[in-house]
């Protein structure tokens, strides 16, 4: 590396040789403003370190894993002792039958659960098991909704053929003509509706289940035979410390897990209710490492911290306070700043600004002040934050927006930004 380059950079040129593209997948910078870092170096608590060693305080918390904060001790404690003694062997270790019990003992429709690695298996499982269950074949899904990265759900249909998305039928979140109108279509057909417990999906504002919507979802598969899937991989634990739509008192019958249930430790979840048993063991679904111990040790020590520890209580009385705190800044400033989500998994858009000009920009001057935001996705709070990392946030959020204010009529269209417009 040549004096004065950073790492950085030494990197993501090392990367555009070895690997496609520099880098792949939702941890691609590519699409967010310039200068976010594309590589980290460490974390611990609420902060990352980017290659180059600068710190920020993280609201992307590894796009999820992280609810209770980066290397919590107990919860590492327990994977490296588990690692010391046994982790990928020829078949599981007790840890498997443990970390079933605990979950299924939170969850309240769950009569069982089967581990995998990435929430996209944990989906794509959900959707075998609907079909073995039901012997029939369609989908209802809402447009928009991601559910992971396999050729039948990635967003991005490059290399995939339209057959793997066969037998989809799409409705609009929270329209519940549009989901009537769908049971109708797929008719005696019907295997399975997937729900996202929260509209949580990018570049729009997020939006909270209406709950006639959750309940007409159950009524139809109660009617029909069909089975509710609620895909908690992002949501879960973030708003319950049961399935989140436990909280509506809607109950489905299978429920897809993954990112925080080990708190980044590798390992996702299919938790299901009793009449699918048979179903869940008559699929073939398995991989080299699902039945790794060292997560799944991991992943006890994490749900024993969910039950006992205060930590949503805490996400969401600091998420209460950034949200209070943005707005009035916004409003001092001016702007428009629609901040949608729960609290603590919120996200942020302007007012006016299809192509995010005005998001990329007050994104860029929050990185420079230490402070990891996404101008488009929703981010998440975790449990390491603390009173003094909304201080910090709100105050860098302050001189945001002034320079914002003053820079907004010199701003041009943001190239990457303009699929959004047209
Ligand atoms: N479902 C939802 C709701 C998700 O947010 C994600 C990941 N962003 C997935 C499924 C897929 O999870 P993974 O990336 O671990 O395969």
């Amino acid at each position: 590396m040549a004096q004065g380059d950073s790492v950085q950079k030494d990197l993501l040129e090392r990367a555009a040789a070895v690997i496609p593209g520099g880098m792949y997948g939702h941890q691609s910078v590519g699409r967010l403003p310039d200068g976010y870092p594309q590589f980290f170096s460490r974390a611990e608590g609420a902060r990352v370190w980017d290659a180059d060693g600068k710190p920020y305080l993280d609201y992307m918390c590894g796009y999820g894993p992280n609810l209770l904060g980066y290397g919590h001790p107990s919860v590492n404690a327990a994977f490296v002792k588990q690692l010391e003694v046994a982790d990928t062997l020829t078949g599981p270790t007790a840890r498997m039958v443990e970390y079933a019990e605990a979950f299924v003992g939170m969850v309240s429709h769950a009569a069982w659960a089967m581990f995998c690695k990435n929430g996209t298996d944990a989906t794509s499982m959900a959707m075998m098991t609907a079909r073995a269950h039901t012997g029939r074949r369609k989908l209802i899904l809402a447009k928009g909704a991601y559910h992971g990265a396999a050729p039948w759900c990635t967003p991005q249909r490059t290399g995939t053929t339209p057959s793997d998305r066969e037998h989809q039928i799409f409705c609009v979140y929270n329209d519940i003509d549009s989901l009537n109108a769908a049971a109708a279509q797929a008719g005696d057909d019907l295997a399975a509706i997937f729900a996202a417990p929260i509209k949580h999906d990018a570049f729009v504002d997020q939006s909270d289940p209406d709950l006639a919507y959750a309940r007409r979802a159950r009524e139809i598969c109660d009617q029909t035979g069909a089975v509710l899937i609620v895909d908690d991989v992002r949501a879960g634990f973030r708003l319950a410390r049961d399935c989140s739509w436990s909280a509506i008192g809607v109950q489905p019958d299978l429920s897809s897990w993954g990112k925080c249930i080990a708190n980044g430790h590798p390992i996702s979840a299919l938790l299901g209710a009793e009449h699918l048993r048979k179903a869940a063991a008559g699929i073939y679904v398995t991989g080299s490492y699902w039945y790794q111990a060292a997560p799944m040790a991991a992943g006890i020590e994490t749900l024993r911290l969910i039950r006992e520890t205060d930590y949503l209580e805490h996400t969401v009385r600091l998420g209460q306070r950034l949200r209070d705190g943005l707005a009035e800044r916004a409003d001092a400033a001016g702007f428009g700043f629609r901040q949608t989500g729960p609290v603590q998994m919120p996200l942020f858009l302007f007012d006016d600004d299809r192509d995010q000009r005005f998001g990329f920009a007050w994104c860029s001057h929050m990185l420079d002040q230490g402070v990891y935001m996404h101008p488009w996705h929703n981010m998440f709070l975790c449990a390491a934050m603390t009173d003094a990392d909304i201080d910090l946030t709100l105050d860098a959020a302050e001189r945001a927006f002034t320079q914002l204010r003053k820079e907004a009529p010199t701003l041009g269209p943001v190239p990457k930004m303009q699929f959004l417009v047209a």
